[in-house]
């Protein structure tokens, strides 16, 4: 158990140590994205600083040409050398107008030597340059030099940006004029648009003259020397003469930067960093989600792996365990079963020993049992012998009378009589050697008809009523012929040896009844009933309450052995209304024909 709780909390630190450790992975993914997006941003740039460098240098360069061409027209020499003529400055003015529409300069005009404005494209205008002395401008000098003037600065009069070229007029080789044409530098700003990107042009002064951002405008982007200072001041190119610095945060810009080195400009184009951090944080934080999930599946694929480790060693554990129970239960099981082979072995032995004690008891029993038979045999033999002996001298009585045909019907009784003795005889010895018949199917009224049959006489001489209610069909019942006839005339004989002692009416009941277990037979009379002591020995051999003369006390004693080894059972008790009523639970038997004795008791 210990082993698959203690090693969890070790494996999450492990993970968050790991995911500590793949943390700096992050930076160079940060690396890389900000290098990526720089150069985007970079290579973006740079075209769009080309395209405006270029259309800048375009604009300028479409008019520095114009002084050149146009010095030599002869309207602005007359103008110049007849100043007073107000025709030839109104030619002049008209005609710098219209060179000025066509060409889109701003403002085109004629200064004299003194740098004073004769004629200009704007002479009709509120902010007219005619009259005007623009004799402090560098261009003027420039041009007065024979060179090409060029200059960038604020109008004095229109306030507006704008870049100036001038040439000389020359009449011969004297200069007599300088012609100026100026252009508007203010729309290249407003072609900016409005992008993130902010547009910064700063002059040879590292001032800022064009800018996307009117805040910068005029700002110095570095300190200005004291010649500079001075020259702004005579000059006036800028609405001070005392540029406020431009302070720029380095770090919240992407600066490019392109030389326009012909006029000493420096264009550039500034890109918030923030257009590089947003993607490039993004990418991190994708980034950093994707190894957060990384580490979650390897922490869910080590949980997983944990519990399938820990459920196979669970399993490993029980299946040992239970290897370990079935091999302790099958060596208990092997214990049991040599003791219980022991113990069987013990058994068979007793057992053996118990039937061969057994054999000699029923032996010893059966010897007894003999022994006190063979004391009852003259009183078994008694009743056939007394039967013998009335059929005899009734023969002898009708032989007197000539009733041969009767006679010889006693004769033959008295046959019959000695032959059921001898087969009690047979019977006893049957009873003492060890075999005995198998019962078989014998019909209860005949049996019962021949044991009364055997005491008609006495009855009759007794006066007993007998009142008999059997069913009329043949009740069978498992038993031996002659057997039964013993038991019945046994039970008849000691029912009316009891009427005797009673005086009339004297009345025998027979009764038979079919039960679940077979049939019984009840024998009933109204003599004095069993006493106490009768009740309960009357199954003991020689138990009598007979003289000695009447009874030996066996009747029952056999009785009660024959029952029971026919499988049936003998009862006594007393009715109810008096006298004794013995009950004969016999085996029901198979239906049949066999209405002589078979029994074979010769052996
Ligand atoms: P014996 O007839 O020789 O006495 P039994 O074994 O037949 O021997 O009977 C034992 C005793 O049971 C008798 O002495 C008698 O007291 C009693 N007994 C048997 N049958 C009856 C009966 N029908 N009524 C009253 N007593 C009986």
């Amino acid at each position: 158990m210990n082993s698959s709780t203690v090693p969890r909390r070790p494996r999450w630190r492990s993970l968050a140590l790991l995911a500590l450790c793949l943390t700096p992975l992050l930076w160079p993914l940060q690396h890389l994205a900000e290098h990526y997006y720089r150069s985007e941003l970079v290579s973006q740039n740079r075209q769009t600083l080309d395209l405006y460098v270029a259309n800048l240098l375009g604009t300028l360069h479409r008019y520095e040409t114009l002084p050149q061409i146009l010095n030599d027209l002869p309207v602005l020499r007359d103008t110049l050398l007849m100043p007073q003529s107000l025709n030839n400055v109104d030619k002049a003015n008209h005609l710098l107008r219209d060179i000025a529409q066509q060409t889109g300069a701003d403002v085109m005009y004629l200064m004299n030597t003194n740098g004073r404005t004769l004629a200009a494209s704007n002479w009709d205008q509120r902010d007219s340059f005619v009259g005007r002395n623009f004799a402090f401008r560098p261009y003027f000098n420039e041009a007065m030099a024979g060179k090409l003037g060029r200059f960038f600065g604020l109008g004095t009069t229109s306030a507006k940006r704008g870049y100036f070229f001038a040439g000389a007029v020359h009449d011969g080789d004297q200069v007599i004029g300088v012609l100026v044409i100026k252009v508007d530098l203010d729309h290249t700003e407003t072609l900016w648009g409005k992008t993130p990107e902010q547009l910064l042009l700063t002059d040879q002064n590292g001032v800022v003259i064009l800018t996307s951002r009117p805040d910068w405008r005029f700002r110095a982007t570095r300190p200005l020397t004291n010649a500079e200072k001075q020259s702004i001041v005579s000059v006036q190119t800028y609405p001070t003469n005392d540029p406020l610095p431009l302070r720029l945060d380095e770090q919240a810009w992407l600066t490019q930067t392109q030389q326009i080195d012909e006029i000493g400009w420096s264009v550039n184009i500034l890109a918030p960093r923030a257009l590089i951090d947003r993607p490039v944080r993004t990418v991190v934080a994708v980034g950093a989600a994707a190894l957060l999930v990384l580490i979650s599946l390897l922490g869910i694929m080590m949980q997983r792996r944990r519990h399938y480790l820990d459920r196979i060693a669970f399993e490993a554990k029980a299946r040992r365990e239970l290897e370990m129970r079935v091999i302790e239960r099958t060596s208990d099981l092997e214990g049991l079963n040599s003791r219980l082979r022991q113990e069987v072995l013990e058994r068979e032995q007793a057992q053996q020993e118990l039937v061969r004690a057994q054999d000699e008891l029923v032996q010893a029993g059966k010897l007894s049992a003999l022994g006190t038979m063979s004391a009852s045999i003259s009183h078994e033999l008694n009743q056939p012998l007394a039967a013998i002996r009335s059929y005899a001298e009734n023969a002898e009585v009708l032989l007197d009378h000539q009733r041969t045909d009767d006679a010889r019907g006693n004769l033959k009784l008295i046959s019959e009589l000695t032959g059921r003795m001898a087969s009690i005889i047979a019977h006893l010895r049957a009873f003492a050697r060890r075999d005995r018949h198998a019962p078989e199917s014998v019909a209860l009224q005949p049996a019962l008809d021949d044991a009364l049959a055997l005491l008609a006489k006495r009855r009759r001489a007794m006066d007993v009523e007998l009142i008999r209610d059997l069913p009329a069909a043949t009740l069978w019942v498992q038993a031996g012929e002659t057997r039964l006839r013993q038991v019945l005339g046994n039970l008849l004989a000691n029912a009316l040896d009891a009427l005797t002692e009673k005086g009339p009416p004297r009345k025998l009941w027979l009764s038979a009844e079919t039960s679940a277990e077979g049939v019984n037979l009840y024998i009933r009379d109204n003599g004095p009933g069993f006493s106490a002591e009768a009740l309960a020995r009357a199954r003991e051999p020689f138990f009598t309450t007979k003289t000695r003369t009447q009874g030996l006390g066996l009747g029952l004693a056999i009785c009660d052995t024959l029952m029971r080894a026919l499988g049936g059972e003998l009862l006594f008790a007393n009715h109810p209304d008096g006298g004794a009523l013995l009950t004969l639970r016999l085996r029901a038997g198979a239906s049949g024909v066999n209405l002589q004795p078979p029994e074979d008791l010769s052996a």
